[in-house]
């Protein structure tokens, strides 16, 4: 029997705001345990929350990308549930009213557009983190990160294969990053998912009984927890079991998921509205100011790179995956560089070397207006495409580096992005200070020629006679001559011209 998964996502993805959804307390990462922190995101008594309108804007922008109905009218509840990293004793979330609901985001797998629903985005308070060091019979509370906005987006069950769970994050991802809502960093813990999986023989209309698997922060561990997943109810079935319906935790280690928590022990959160926060209206002139302000998106985009940029729909697809590498292409064919030989540079040598160093084009020490340089000496036929991969580029890539590095005092990361333009290496020096330049004045070219006709009689007879074969010959003892700097397309048109 053939089977067929089906798979939802819930995805958190913690929001880029200044402070936290509740009080004004930073959210800053990374500082020492409970310096960020007030009576509210504590759960002191008697406090009460204020609701961040930045947040709610965020969730409203993440909605419209994702094609949703903005609620006009949603409201707070709290999720009730003990655990010492959460001081209220409840979560403050969205239940029955959530922001946005119906929408859905569309991917590509296999070269097929694919739409995936969204069931609903709502917005959440973070909690706190559980420390446990030290050889003690007791742990250590965080609570930095309590109260830090979140936003949980739920989608439908229409995703069929673990290729397109980690199709559909990625998209999202990207939505969220164009946006600037989320940083998207899964291994820091800013994007969790955690996905729904059940399976049932092809054919079948009903779902099966799903397992929730948690504990998933990479794009590679989406694929390899649902693939185990998946195998492992398939084996369930066929041994005459049944699946039952449970949180599973996704074990990076051992490759495996184990169950956490049956049915039996789920948590009954008790949800019931905040009383402390009036439900949010929303008027629909602000959802239209903010659908007006939506940056270009990443579909529309890429289709936008194929019909006016004239790109493959594979190059436009890498090159709007990323926000910033869209900006780039685009500032380095305004500056006059061939779209598709920019796209080329940008997705081979250029993605290689910021790779090495684990980079993306946010962080990339080159400006467009070098590749455009480069690019120009090429056309000009000043350097071969050879010398241009194998001497230039690298070395134009790490001298920046190294300037940018130079100038902050600081390696990289918050060192790029600053006006150093006019004092970048260029193409042009790189190429004198090798003695790179190809020649490709013809007079010059032909002094060569002539030297090495005279050289060779015989062999000119023979090419006279009939060998064509023997233009390679020429040719070559043209370029060994020059040291290889001729220009080879006008060394063949003179060679050709003077033994015809
Ligand atoms: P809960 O709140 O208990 O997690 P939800 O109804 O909100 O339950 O569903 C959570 C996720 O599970 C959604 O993404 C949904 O698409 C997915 N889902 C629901 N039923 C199934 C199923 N039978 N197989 C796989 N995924 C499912
Ligand atoms: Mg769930
Ligand atoms: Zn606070």
């Amino acid at each position: 029997m053939r089977y067929e998964a089906v798979i939802g996502l819930e995805v958190h993805a913690q929001m880029l705001t200044d402070s936290k959804v509740f009080c004004g307390c930073s959210t800053k990462f990374g500082s020492e345990p409970n310096t960020q922190t007030c009576p509210v995101c504590i759960g002191m008594p008697g406090v009460l929350p204020v609701l961040n309108k930045k947040a709610l804007e965020f969730a409203i922008k993440t909605g419209l990308a994702t094609n949703c109905k903005i609620s006009s009218y949603s409201r707070f509840a709290r999720k009730n549930y003990f655990y010492p990293d959460l001081p209220k004793g409840y979560q403050i979330s969205q239940y029955e009213l959530p922001i946005c609901e119906h929408g859905f985001i569309e991917v590509i797998v296999d070269g097929e557009v694919k739409r995936i629903g969204i069931t609903r985005i709502h917005m959440e308070e973070d909690a706190g983190k559980n420390i446990h060091e030290g050889s003690g019979n007791y742990s250590f509370v965080d609570l930095n990160r309590a109260g830090v906005p979140l936003m949980e987006i739920v989608s439908e069950p229409d995703i069929r294969s673990p290729q397109e769970a980690a199709e559909y994050m990625k998209k999202l991802r990207t939505i969220l990053r164009y946006l600037g809502v989320c940083d998207g960093n899964m291994e820091q813990g800013s994007l969790r998912c955690d996905a729904n999986v059940s399976i049932r023989p092809a054919g079948q209309k009903e779902f099966g009984t799903r397992a929730e698997v948690k504990n998933i922060n990479s794009f590679k561990f989406v694929e390899k927890a649902l693939e185990y997943e998946i195998k492992r109810q398939i084996k369930v079935i066929e041994e005459g079991g049944k699946v039952i319906q449970e949180t599973r935790l996704w074990d990076s280690n051992k490759g495996i998921t184990e169950s956490m928590r049956g049915k039996e022990e789920a948590h009954d959160y008790r949800y019931f509205p905040e009383p402390d926060l009036v439900p949010i209206t929303v008027e629909q002139k602000w959802i239209d100011e903010l659908k007006a302000s939506l940056p270009e998106l990443p579909d529309a985009k890429r289709e936008r790179f194929v019909s006016e940029y004239g790109l493959p729909e594979y190059d436009a697809d890498l090159l709007t995956s990323e926000k910033v590498a869209s900006e780039w292409f685009e500032e380095t064919v305004k500056l006059g560089g061939n779209p598709k030989a920019v796209s080329n540079w940008m997705m081979g040598d250029l993605t290689r070397l910021l790779n090495e160093e684990n980079k993306g084009f946010d962080e990339c020490p080159l400006k467009p207006v070098q590749l455009v340089d480069m690019l120009k000496l090429i056309d000009k036929g000043e350097i071969s495409i050879r010398q241009a991969k194998t001497e230039v580029f690298e070395e134009m890539y790490k001298r920046s580096k190294a300037l940018v590095i130079k100038l902050i005092g600081i390696p990289s990361e918050e060192a790029v992005g600053k006006p150093v333009v006019e004092m970048l290496p260029t193409p042009e020096e790189i190429i004198k200070e090798k003695g790179l330049a190809q020649i490709s004045d013809s007079s010059e070219i032909e002094k060569a020629v002539d030297e090495v006709i005279a050289k060779n009689p015989k062999e000119v007879e023979r090419f006279r006679a009939g060998d064509e074969k023997l233009l390679d010959f020429f040719v070559g003892q043209i370029m060994k001559l020059t040291k290889g700097k001729a220009n080879p397309q006008i060394v063949n048109e003179i060679v050709k011209k003077k033994l015809s």
